[in-house]
């Protein structure tokens, strides 16, 4: 799975961060968190496509979490979609759209599924759950966790030769058959390994910080953390429900997380050490995003999260 960090500001655009947006790629699907203005642009400059199986999740509808929708919409249209797109978010985006689509007649060559979302909110797919969970931001706002099923275990071919089970018995032990073979009763488990855990990405978007999201964190391969302001301007944070580094820095510690990305951040910061100011230091495994920004999330047996920074790659 690739994370795409397109766009890392917050609301007033001062032209040094792109607009927010964030794209997960999981096989043949993205999964497009919050898009504001221009996210048809990014999408295009990412070419990872209009026309892919996808879903778009709006945290809330705030312009700078939303306002990139009609122009996406318009593009995919452009670009003769045929695939169902499913468009989460809180009811009110649903007026929002209709609105849209009515003003600009867009009448879409593709189905549009609006799904409403609201604290408790569970959505079950053949390989993952969505779990929607309510955060503390000036408006209703919800976060979600992709979370992964658990894979079959892994199928011993070693093994299956050494019992020389023919070939086409052993699609029966992948469905969880006993079988005979040779006089031997086998079973499943003879073969095939322990079940193999998904991966957890949880995305915060804006909100203070409250306790509870240290048990939703905890044990995610990525989290994808709003925090627009420093540690010194705390106050500022509070005042528009938001979160700071500090928080980003205190949920890094306090989950066995293995990365947390800071990103939605305030066009203020001209450098990323203005952002910083009022921090001590930044944990290992805490990382302020930049546009383009890339992650990849390898299943849990097969490494530690890598980086991709625009022009380079970085190992944890
Ligand atoms: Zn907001």
């Amino acid at each position: 799975m690739d994370v795409y960090f397109l766009g890392t500001g917050a609301s007033a655009s001062l032209g040094n961060r792109n607009p927010f947006c964030v794209v997960i790629k999981r096989k043949k699907e993205l999964i497009m968190l919050d898009p504001a203005e221009g996210a048809q642009f990014l999408l295009a400059k990412s070419k990872l496509g209009f026309c892919k199986p996808m879903k778009i999740i709006v945290s809330h509808v705030h312009g700078d979490h939303i306002l990139g929708l009609p122009g996406l919409l318009q593009s995919m249209k452009m670009f003769r979609r045929k695939t169902q797109l499913e468009l989460f978010g809180p009811k009110k985006l649903r007026s929002f759209l209709l609105f849209h689509a009515n003003f600009f007649k867009l009448n879409p060559n593709f189905e549009v599924t609006f799904l409403p979302i609201s604290d408790g909110s569970i959505y079950s797919y053949d390989e993952y759950f969505l779990n929607f969970f309510g955060v503390k931001h000036s408006i209703d706002c919800l976060g979600v966790a992709l979370l992964e099923k658990n894979r079959r275990g892994k199928f011993n071919g070693e093994k299956a030769q050494k019992l020389s089970i023919p070939n086409n018995l052993r699609p029966l032990l992948i469905k969880g058959e006993t079988i005979t073979w040779g006089g031997r009763i086998i079973k499943p488990s003879d073969i095939i390994g322990p079940p193999r855990k998904g991966r957890k990405i949880v995305y915060i978007p804006d909100t203070v910080f409250f306790e509870e999201l240290i048990s939703i964190a905890q044990g995610s391969d990525l989290v994808i953390y709003n925090a627009p302001f420093s540690a010194k301007d705390l106050q500022h944070a509070e005042e528009k429900s938001h979160s700071t580094i500090q928080d980003v820095v205190k949920l890094a510690e306090e989950t066995s997380t293995k990365l947390v990305v800071a990103t939605h951040i305030s066009n203020r910061y001209a450098t990323q050490e203005e952002y910083m100011k009022g921090l001590d230091s930044l944990p290992k495994k805490v990382i302020i995003a930049e546009d383009f920004l890339k992650v990849h999330i390898p299943y849990p047996e097969k490494g530690e999260p890598e980086i991709f920074l625009p022009n380079k790659k970085v190992k944890l």
